[in-house]
C-alpha cells in the first residue's frame, strides 16, 4: 500500500540532479556566518575580530530564549562582525572569516563517549543543541527544542525523506550516499523521546533509495522501524499531509505533531544527528541543490555554511542565460532573493535560478473564474478563492474564521489557479495584518 492524503498536486519534476553525486565545494577563501539561522533568538557573537577560529568552534551562542549556538564552519582569522538585511527584512549580524586553508578542527570536535543504550534522553537533548542542529528541510526550528518537548509524549518518529518540491534532491543523494547516518539519526532520536516506531517516509519517485533503506534496517535487524513508500504528490513533505498520510491523523490546528503521537525531523537532520553523535560535528555543512534553467551544470554540492550564493553558482559553472529570478529553497514555497552575494545557512536546501521563460509568475491576470480549482487542490480543505476575496475586501476577519492561520502556503492553489490569481500573496497579506492585530 502507498501512502497519500486528500487534496494537493502532481508537479513536474525536474529532478535532473537526482543522478549526480555530491560533490564536496573546496573550502572558500572567506565565509559570511550569520548568528540567526533558525527560528528563535539570534546567537551574540562569542569571538572577536582577530581572533583565531577553528572548524566547529562555536562562534555565536544563544543565551537566553529559544536557539542554539552558531559555528565556524572554516579555520581562519575573523575580519569583520557586521550587519547585513536579509531577504526576511531583519538586520542580522555576520561574522566573516577569512581562511588559513588549513581546516583545522576544534578540540570539542570528538565522538560522544557513552554507547546510545547509556546515554540519556537529556544528554541526547544536549549533544543536539549544542550542535547547532536546526530543522534542515528549511523551517529551520531548533532540533533540540522539538526533541526536548516529544520526550515521553511520542509513540512515533517519523524521518521526512518525501523532498517533494521540484528540482531539488539533495535528500534523495543523501539517502544513496550515506543513508545509514540517516538511520542511525532515527534511532538516537527514537531512543531520545522513548518512541517505540521509527517511520522512513519516503516517495515512490526514488527507488534506489526506498531499496537501500530497506536493506540498511535489515541489517540492523531492528524490528521497530520500517521504510513507509508514500505516493509522489506535492506537498507530501508537509508535516500535516505526512502525518496524514502514515497514520490518518490530522494536528489539529495551533496543536503540534506531538499531540497526535509523532515527531518529525527531515533527512537531513536525522543525519546530522548521527554525525553529532557519532562524530561530535557540530552542524557547519549542509547539501545544497543547486539547479534551473540558468545553471550551466547543475549540481548538488555540499557547502560549508556561510559560503556566497555568487561562490557556489559559479563552482556549478555560472549561468548560461541572463538570470530572472533567484531562489532560496524550492520553487513552489522557497524565497526570491535580491543580494546574490547572501550566505548559505542552514535553511539553505536549494539556490533555484531561472530564466523569464522559466518563471512561472502570471502577471497578466484574470478575476476569479470561481471555477473551484483551488478549492480542489488545497491540501488543508481550505476555500483559497474566498480567502483571496477577502483580503482585497480588507475582510480579515472574514477570513480568519474561515481558517486562513491554518493555510501552510503551500502554493497549490496558485500553480492551479487558471486565471492567475496570486493566492498566496493575498493570504500572507490577511495572516500578516491578523498577527499584527493580536
Ligand atoms: S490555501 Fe494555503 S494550504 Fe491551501 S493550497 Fe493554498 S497555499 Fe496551500
Ligand atoms: S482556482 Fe483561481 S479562478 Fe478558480 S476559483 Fe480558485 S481563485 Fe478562482
Amino acid at each position: 500500500m502507498k501512502f497519500t492524503f486528500r487534496g494537493g498536486t502532481h508537479l513536474r519534476e525536474h529532478k535532473d540532479t537526482a543522478s549526480l553525486a555530491t560533490v564536496r565545494l573546496p573550502d572558500p577563501k572567506t565565509v559570511a556566518i550569520p548568528l540567526s539561522q533558525h527560528i528563535g533568538a539570534h546567537a551574540t557573537p562569542t569571538v572577536a575580530v582577530g581572533d583565531t577560529v577553528l572548524v566547529g568552534q562555536v562562534i555565536g551562542e544563544v543565551t537566553e530564549g529559544l536557539g542554539c549556538p552558531v559555528h565556524a564552519s572554516i579555520s581562519g582569522t575573523v575580519k569583520e562582525i557586521r550587519k547585513r538585511d536579509t531577504v526576511q527584512g531583519f538586520l542580522v549580524q555576520d561574522i566573516v572569516i577569512e581562511n588559513d586553508g588549513r581546516h583545522a578542527f576544534c578540540e570539542s570536535v570528538k565522538p560522544w563517549h557513552k554507547p546510545l543504550a547509556e546515554t540519556t534522553a537529556e544528554e541526547i537533548v544536549s549533544i543536539v543543541r549544542n550542535a547547532g542542529i536546526s530543522g534542515l528541510g528549511g523551517a529551520t526550528f531548533p532540533t533540540y527544542a522539538k526533541l526536548q518537548s516529544a520526550i515521553g509524549k511520542v509513540h512515533t518518529v517519523i524521518v521526512n525523506c518525501a523532498e517533494c518540491e521540484p528540482y531539488i534532491t539533495a535528500n534523495h543523494r543523501l539517502l544513496l550516499e550515506r543513508g545509514e547516518t540517516v538511520v542511525e539519526g532515527l534511532e538516537i532520536v527514537m531512543h531520545a523521546v522513548g518512541a517505540q516506531t521509527g517511520i522512513l517516509a519516503v516517495e515512490d519517485n526514488k527507488p534506489d533509495a526506498i531499496k537501500l533503506l530497506q536493506g540498511a534496517i535489515a541489517a540492523r535487524g531492528d524490528q521497530r522501524m520500517r521504510v513507509c513508500v508514500m505516493k509522489t504528490k506535492y506537498p507530501q513533505g508537509d508535516e500535516r499531509q505526512l502525518i496524514y498520510s502514515l497514520t490518518k491523523k490530522e494536528v489539529p490546528f495551533g496543536k503540534l505533531p506531538a499531540d497526535v503521537g509523532c515527531v518529525i525531523l527531515n533527512a537531513e537532520t536525522s543525519s546530522a544527528i548521527s554525525r553529532a553523535f557519532y562524530r561530535g560535528l557540530p552542524l557547519v555543512s549542509r547539501i545544497v541543490t543547486v539547479a534551473g534553467d540558468c545553471i550551466r551544470e547543475p549540481k548538488n554540492v555540499r557547502a560549508p555554511l556561510g559560503v556566497s550564493y555568487t561562490e557556489l553558482i559559479e563552482f556549478c559553472g555560472g549561468y548560461v542565460k541572463p538570470l530572472k529570478k533567484l531562489v532560496s529553497g524550492g520553487p513552489m514555497m522557497g524565497q526570491a532573493q535580491w543580494d546574490l552575494h547572501a550566505p548559505v545557512t542552514k535553511g539553505t536546501a536549494a539556490l533555484l535560478a531561472f530564466s523569464e521563460e522559466y518563471d512561472r509568475i502570471n502577471t497578466e491576470y484574470s478575476a476569479c473564474l470561481h471555477c473551484g480549482m483551488c478549492v480542489a487542490h488545497c491540501p488543508m480543505h481550505l476555500m483559497p478563492n474566498y480567502l483571496a476575496q477577502f483580503t482585497r475586501e480588507h475582510k480579515y476577519e472574514e477570513a480568519e474564521r474561515m481558517g486562513v492561520m491554518s493555510c501552510v502556503e503551500c502554493g497549490t492553489c496558485a500553480y492551479n489557479c487558471p486565471a492567475g490569481v496570486q493566492i498566496v500573496q493575498y493570504i500572507r497579506t490577511t495572516k500578516q495584518a491578523l498577527r499584527k492585530k493580536r
